[in-house]
């Protein structure tokens, strides 16, 4: 390495740890605030947080740092493959953020802040007309932030660019097109079905007995405890400040599932993912995921492909059994594998099966597309979700709770997060495929030996972190492009053999 390129690396290098030690002390102070943060240090810690976030902002965005980025992505002679990628990483979100007038970003915040709440009201009275004016705020805002970040005519790619780096609406549309195409028919066949019987599901099940199966199989999966924990919260999630201290949370109900051990298994599936990627440089660009969906496909594939599975239950229903004798008295796997794959035409995306559930994504999808292309008002939302939901769920929402007020998503301002949901369905579907024809994945799950199945994520994903874009390293682990097929192959072949139908 030439010095001066080796002084500007160092210096470079010092500013992005930094960056990423504030990152990291900001997504501890959020696990906080979400668990065991006194209800009355709420306040001051939404202050905390604001101002570590003024101060990463100020960092990234700092005029000397961005020539000395743009110096070591225009002459990068002298730096590895990785220490490129930390560059590019570095430069892509300094770039974005730099195109943000700070006036900006303040009224989207405080816009934000303002339409949750309005939100939140509205959903409680199921009553759109008290959203509808603060959602007109948040679009035309996020209209505005897309125009300044910059597009080639599609206005979303510029959101989308947040969640999924490199992917756009003209590869993503056809995409999730070839995917309506054979989910709707397909559900409807089932729906013809009779539906199985899972009313053994509701317990009542002790909350304590649940959590203590959810840490069996969290210990078994390989979560590393002293590189983690689980506690409870509201709304489950995988945070932490990084590798070493992985922070999942869950949440019980009185039934089965919904309830602790599926929201378990998935935010594990994200935090061994996490604990993956101690092998890449701590504090660094790389160490990250690559995007949202390449996230997801990990909590998916460990929540559904392994813990839907028939194998899982083999191996889990006797232990289970111990915990929940008089629940489980007489349900055996069969039972077991039907109900918690039980298919229904229902109003709710988080409370959907494996197979509607994309079906709720591909709507706000293009509802979204629509509001942001300008062919859409906001105005004509309701109505909208409504015939979209007859389309393709078949089913009509009796209100404006159980329909377009169920997310909080748009109150904030995140359009372009809705697809990576599915993108993780598909990529962890193709995952699946690659790896069985290495490891015998029903085997090893229903001899509750997983770790021939995590050494295969850790080589072929967790390892590369951030050094490929999302679309590369997945490309290589599954050895073909983003495509809907090898998740409808695994549908048909589950949801085929449950319901009798092809
Ligand atoms: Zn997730």
């Amino acid at each position: 390495m030439a010095s001066a390129t080796k002084t500007s690396w160092s210096t470079f290098e010092r500013r992005m740890q930094e960056i990423e030690d504030l990152g990291a002390a900001l997504s501890l102070l959020s696990w906080d605030e979400q668990t065991y943060c006194s209800p009355r240090g709420r306040e001051a810690r939404a202050q905390h947080l604001a101002t570590l976030s003024t101060l990463v902002h100020e960092r990234v965005v700092d005029p000397w740092y961005g020539e000395l980025v743009d110096g070591l992505a225009e002459d990068p002679d002298g730096l590895d493959e990785v220490q490129r990628a930390m560059v590019r990483n570095v430069k892509h979100d300094r770039d974005r953020a730099a195109r943000l007038p700070a006036e900006l970003v303040r009224a989207l915040a405080v816009t934000g802040s303002r339409a949750n709440r309005a939100w939140e009201e509205a959903r409680r009275a199921s009553d759109f007309s008290r959203f509808r004016p603060h959602l007109e705020d948040v679009l035309a805002l996020k209209v505005e932030q897309a125009d300044a970040l910059g597009h080639d005519g599609e206005r979303y790619d510029a959101l989308l660019e947040a969640f999924e780096p490199g992917m756009r609406v003209a590869q993503l549309e056809p995409i999730l097109n070839g995917l309506r195409d054979e989910l709707v028919p397909f559900v409807r066949r089932i729906l013809d079905r009779p539906a199985p019987d899972a009313s053994f599901l509701a317990g009542p099940y002790p909350h304590d007995r649940q959590l203590e199966l959810s840490m069996r199989v969290l210990r078994d999966f390989g979560f590393d405890f002293e590189a983690g924990r689980q506690d409870t919260s509201t709304h489950p999630f995988c945070g932490g400040p990084g590798p070493t201290d992985v922070r999942l949370t869950t949440r019980t109900y009185d039934s089965l599932e919904p309830g602790c051990l599926y929201s378990s298994m998935h935010e594990a599936g994200h935090g061994l993912y996490e604990q993956g990627l101690v092998a890449l440089a701590p504090r660094s660009a790389v160490a990250h995921a690559p995007s949202l969906g390449v996230h997801e496909s990990q909590s998916r594939f460990w929540e559904n492909v392994v813990g839907r599975s028939r194998a899982f239950w083999e191996h889990y229903l006797p232990i289970a059994r111990e915990l929940f004798p008089g629940q489980l008295a007489g349900v055996g796997v069969d039972d077991m594998v039907r109900g918690v794959n039980k298919v229904a035409a229902s109003p709710i995306r988080v409370d959907a099966d494996e197979v509607t559930y994309n079906l709720h994504i591909l709507l706000r999808f293009d509802l979204e597309l629509g509001l942001l292309r300008e062919e859409l008002a906001v105005a004509d939302l309701p109505e909208a979700w409504r015939e979209s939901m007859e389309r393709l769920v078949g089913y009509t929402p009796r209100n404006d709770a159980e329909g377009v007020l169920q997310d909080i998503h748009w109150s904030w301002g995140e359009f372009g997060y809705f697809p990576t949901y599915t993108l993780g369905n598909l990529y962890g579907a193709a995952v699946a495929e690659a790896m069985r024809a290495e490891v015998d994945l029903d085997a090893c799950t229903a001899a509750g030996d997983f770790a021939p199945i995590l050494a295969w994520l850790r080589t072929n994903i967790h390892r590369h972190g951030h050094v490929l874009s999302g679309e590369e390293l997945m490309q290589r682990a599954t050895g073909r492009p983003l495509g809907h097929e090898p998740f409808m192959r695994y549908l048909t072949s589950k949801f085929g053999a449950l319901y009798g139908v092809s």
